[in-house]
């Protein structure tokens, strides 16, 4: 997937994207904080009532190095469901 098309620079642009194939638009403010809604005006309310609500995604920090081992739980062999005779 590529990423969205950023006509605009600048410190405080504020972006409303369509997601095609849905009626879900994700707005992100120039701070860093998403959010996705359906409705644009609870986006724009949301938009421009930062900093309240917004919270930038997380710094990723460093890259931690991958643990030796992952242990995954046993799986249970499915279920089947009773066929009626
Ligand atoms: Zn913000």
């Amino acid at each position: 997937m590529t990423a969205p098309t950023s006509m605009l620079t600048g410190d405080r642009i504020y972006r409303i994207h369509w997601l095609p194939g849905t009626d879900t638009l994700r707005g992100r403010c120039h701070c860093g904080a998403e959010r996705t809604a359906e409705e644009p005006v609870e986006l724009w309310e949301w938009l421009l009532a930062h900093p309240d609500g917004h919270r930038p995604p997380p710094d990723p920090g460093p890259p931690t190095p991958p643990t030796s081992r992952t242990v995954l739980p046993p799986t249970a062999p499915p279920s089947r469901a009773a066929v009626p005779a």
